[in-house]
Parts: C-alpha cells; sequence; structure tokens
C-alpha cells in the first residue's frame, strides 16, 4: 500500500497565524475570548481552551475592558462597533486576504451592486457583507440568482462588482459567475475571484490527487466548510473518498492492499493530526498479517 500526504495539507498561513497570536497572547493574559470557533477544529479549541481562551458566540457575552480575539474570517463592522461599546481590547487575526477582500468591496460599493459567491451562513460571508453596503446579495447556487437580480433591479446602479468566499469552491464560481453574467446581460459585471491562492493549489491538488489514487482520506473537522469542499471535489473523481475527523473514524473504513491511498486536509486541520492518520493507517496495515487480504483499518 502506498500512501501519499498532499503538500498542501494543514493548516494554511491565515489559520496558522490567528494560532500562532492566540498562543502569544495567552502567555500575557487569562482568560481571553475568541468570538466563534477560533479555527474548525475541535482539537486546536480545546488545546487553547486549557490554556485561558474562551469561546463565546456574540460581542455580549464578554465582559467590559476584556480582550476579544476576531478570527481569521473576519467580522463585519457592527461587531467591532460593539467591541468598542464595551470597551474591549480586540486582538484582530483577520487574514489579509479576507481583510483585502472587504477593502475592495468597500471601494466599489458605491458604483457596483456587490455580488458575494460563498456559503450564505460563512461567518466570512457575511463579515464580507457588512462591508458591502446596502446594495449587495449573497450567491451560494444558481436559486440565488434571481433573487439577487431583484434586489439588483431595485438600485440605479448599472454595475455589478462579484467576489467570492477565500475559501470557495473553484469550479462552482466559475459556474456561478458565467451564470451571472448571463442574467445580469444589461448590466457590467466585473467578475473579481477572490479565491486564495492557498485554497486554489489545495483544491488542484486534490482533483490531481483523486484522479491517480484508489482512496482519498480527507482529515478535518465536519464544521469545516474548506475540508467539506475539498471531500466533494475528491469524490467526483475517486469512488472510495472518506471524511474523518480522529483516527478513530478509521475503524469502519476499508482498504486493500494494493489501494494507493492519498490524505489530503482542509486549511483548518493540524499537522499532527494528519501525521496520526498516516501512522494508524501504517499501524493498522502492519497488524493486517497479509499484503493480499482486505484491511479493516
Ligand atoms: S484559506 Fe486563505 S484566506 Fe482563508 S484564512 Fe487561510 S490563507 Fe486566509
Amino acid at each position: 500500500m502506498e500512501i501519499t500526504v498532499a503538500q498542501n495539507a494543514g493548516f494554511c498561513p491565515g489559520v496558522g497565524l490567528a494560532i500562532k497570536k492566540a498562543n502569544e497572547l495567552l502567555k500575557q493574559e487569562q482568560p481571553v475570548y475568541c468570538l466563534g470557533e477560533i479555527v474548525h477544529n475541535n482539537q486546536v479549541i480545546q488545546d487553547l481552551e486549557n490554556k485561558g481562551m474562551i469561546t463565546v458566540n456574540s460581542v455580549e457575552e464578554v465582559p467590559e475592558n476584556a480582550t476579544i480575539i476576531i478570527r481569521s474570517h473576519g467580522e463585519p463592522p457592527i461587531t467591532y462597533q460593539k467591541a468598542k461599546e464595551r470597551n474591549l481590547k480586540v486582538m484582530d487575526v483577520t487574514c489579509s486576504n479576507v481583510k483585502l477582500v472587504h477593502d475592495k468591496v468597500e471601494r466599489e460599493k458605491a458604483g457596483s451592486f456587490i455580488i458575494i459567491i460563498g456559503v450564505k451562513n460563512h461567518p466570512e460571508v457575511i463579515a464580507t457583507f457588512g462591508f458591502s453596503g446596502k446594495n449587495a446579495a449573497i450567491i451560494g447556487t444558481e436559486d440565488d440568482i434571481l433573487d439577487a437580480y431583484q434586489e439588483y433591479e431595485k438600485t440605479n446602479l448599472g454595475s455589478v462588482y462579484v467576489v467570492s468566499q477565500t475559501t470557495f469552491s473553484s469550479q462552482k464560481f466559475d459556474k456561478l459567475a458565467e451564470e451571472i453574467v448571463k442574467n445580469f446581460w444589461e448590466a457590467e459585471v466585473k467578475i473579481d475571484k477572490t479565491i486564495c491562492r492557498t485554497t486554489e493549489d489545495r483544491q488542484l491538488e486534490v482533483k490531481k490527487m483523486a484522479k491517480e489514487a484508489t482512496c482519498i482520506i480527507v482529515v478535518g473537522g465536519k464544521n469545516s466548510s474548506n475540508t467539506r469542499k475539498l471531500y466533494e471535489l475528491a469524490a467526483q473523481d475517486c469512488q472510495k473518498t472518506f471524511y474523518v475527523q480522529t483516527s478513530e473514524d478509521l475503524e469502519n473504513i476499508l482498504v486493500e492492499e494494493k489501494d494507493k491511498i492519498g490524505i489530503v486536509a482542509g486549511a483548518s486541520t493540524p499537522k499532527e493530526m494528519i501525521e496520526e492518520i498516516k501512522c494508524e493507517l501504517e499501524r493498522k496495515l502492519e497488524g493486517s498479517g497479509s499484503s493480499k487480504k482486505l484491511a479493516r483499518i
């Protein structure tokens, strides 16, 4: 059996930096509060919570004058305003790629209707929407295009500016952008594919691996949107694609000795978890005894 780990598996630069900064902050003061899960991975959250981080769902839950972390997904302007009203110290670790999208929509919103292609309830999309002004819409599927068009019609704007959630599927973005151009035919439509480089590279590598491997193991939290997209991409080309959160999930997966296994992971999956999955696969296979029999791993 051959096991290959994707080069782009594990923390992306934005998530890595957010966790590093949270760790540094926790050495100086405790508790610190994080608005939403710092990363969609339970093990990482647990580790930081053991060091004194408290995850909250709203600014109102944070005591006045305390420190709050704004995670890499970013937050809409209203959150900063509320934090100011409560005299909170803000450690803003919004990823620079996400900030760039905020800057772009802020610049364009005076003259264009803003469309964000992304998952509607994703925190990054909610944050970008908050910076987009009142003439804006979110499109997650083709079904949303008509509603967005009706919103656009209420304005007297002649142009549309389209951006993306930084972790959205590149394939889906291209299809939706094409449909938007068709449906907003009388408007000047500017497409700005703001999917981040790391995400693009990761998706390309997964597509390639899924064509070459006989089994793909996708490692990451079930609530991680970018990990789910990797799973969907891999499953298009590799029938034996499995989504695992921990090495225990490997128990119900069957692989054969002849399998070529590819391990891929989302931007929120720590390297240690990827290594653990790889070791467990190797360990169980060694324990299976025969190189020909089906190994239950
Ligand atoms: S996926 Fe890209 S944009 Fe999102 S946090 Fe990571 S580096 Fe930043």
